[in-house]
This record gives C-alpha cells, structure tokens and sequence, in this order.
C-alpha cells in the first residue's frame, strides 16, 4: 500500500551572523568561527526532531572571492565543529550568485539574476521539495533584513537575532532573540 510521505518540521538557519561571526566575505576555513553556543543550540534542535537546513548568500563566489572548492572546505569545518559536540545540519543551501558584475569579475558564471539569493526563498523551497517540509510548522533564523524577507515569502515563521547585523531594516520578524541559543528556546516553547 502506498503510504503517504511524512511532511517534515525544519528550522532553516543564516550562516554569518546567525550560526558563526560574520566578518564579511568569509574566504577560507580559518575565518569561519563558530558561536560558543551554536553548536549546542543546533543540537537542541536535532534532538527535538526538526530537520536543519542551513541557507546563505555566498556571493563571494561570483566576486571571485573565493571558490567553490574552498567554500566546501569552509562548509567541511562548520560541519566538523559542529559534530564536536554531537550537533549536524542536514543539508547547506548556498547561492554563488550576484546581480552585478564588478570589474574583474564580469564574466564570472555566477553573475546573474537567481532564484536563491535571499531575499527570494528559492533555496527554502528548494529544501522543501527535498525534504518534504511542512513550512507552516517551520521557521527561518536571520540576522538580515533579505533573511526575514525570504521566511516571510516561504510562509514561515520568522526570528531576527541580535548577533551579527542584528536585523535592521524596516520588515518586521514574528519574533526577536537575542541570539541563535535564545531564538532555539523560542521555537522549542512554541509548540
Ligand atoms: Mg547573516
Ligand atoms: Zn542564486
């Protein structure tokens, strides 16, 4: 008998600012530091059974920052730091794109109008066809205004941390934390 698929509740998580120190176009593994309570933060919500989907801008790529190659080296150690302490993502979503070119790297594939670059919620739907998720029992982490807007346009709820840009901007997130730690007590007494 044909079972249907059970939808799944996710937490969808910024990277800069939001799980690590934004210190602006991250481009190598030892510029990438964690929050002290990322990880733990993280694994509160493994355990309570949401799957962790971390979505980022990583326009490095189509400003010839930084390659792809390095990026998932970068992505390597946020994952190795996290298992640490016995925390995962389930999948790292990032856009490589930019609108514009900037000089010398005008003819860089990735320049170009996406989908995946928040504001747009490409990279959440793109989970959500993946992973099954319910996004109306789902929530987006931010630090920015565009991270807000894309959870906003997906139809989840949204949180704004005070680490990193602290979410300043005119669009208004359904609640504010003071970081990942507290927005993961907000979503665990949500329920
Ligand atoms: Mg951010
Ligand atoms: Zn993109």
């Amino acid at each position: 008998m044909f079972q249907k698929e059970k939808k799944m509740k996710a937490i969808f998580l910024d990277r800069d600012g939001v799980i690590n120190v934004d210190t602006s176009y991250i481009k190598s593994p030892d510029e990438l530091v964690l929050y002290p309570f990322a990880a733990y933060a993280i694994k509160q919500l493994n355990e309570a059974g949401y799957i962790v989907v971390v979505v980022t801008n990583q326009s490095v790529i189509a400003r010839n920052i930084c390659t792809e190659k390095t990026l998932e080296l970068i992505h390597e150690k946020l994952e190795a730091e996290l298992k640490k302490e016995e925390a995962y993502v389930n999948k790292i979503y990032y856009c490589p794109h930019h609108p514009e070119g900037n000089g010398s790297n005008k003819n860089n594939p990735y320049i170009k109008e996406c989908e995946c670059r928040k504001p747009k919620a490409g990279m959440l739907f793109q989970a959500k066809v993946e992973f099954n998720i319910d996004f109306s029992e789902s929530f987006m982490v931010g630090d920015s205004e565009c991270d807000i807007q894309a959870g906003i346009t997906a139809g989840v709820k949204t949180i704004g941390v005070k680490t990193g840009n602290a979410v300043s901007g005119k669009t208004k997130p359904d609640y504010i934390a003071t970081d990942l730690l507290e927005a993961v007590k907000v979503i665990l007494n949500s329920k």
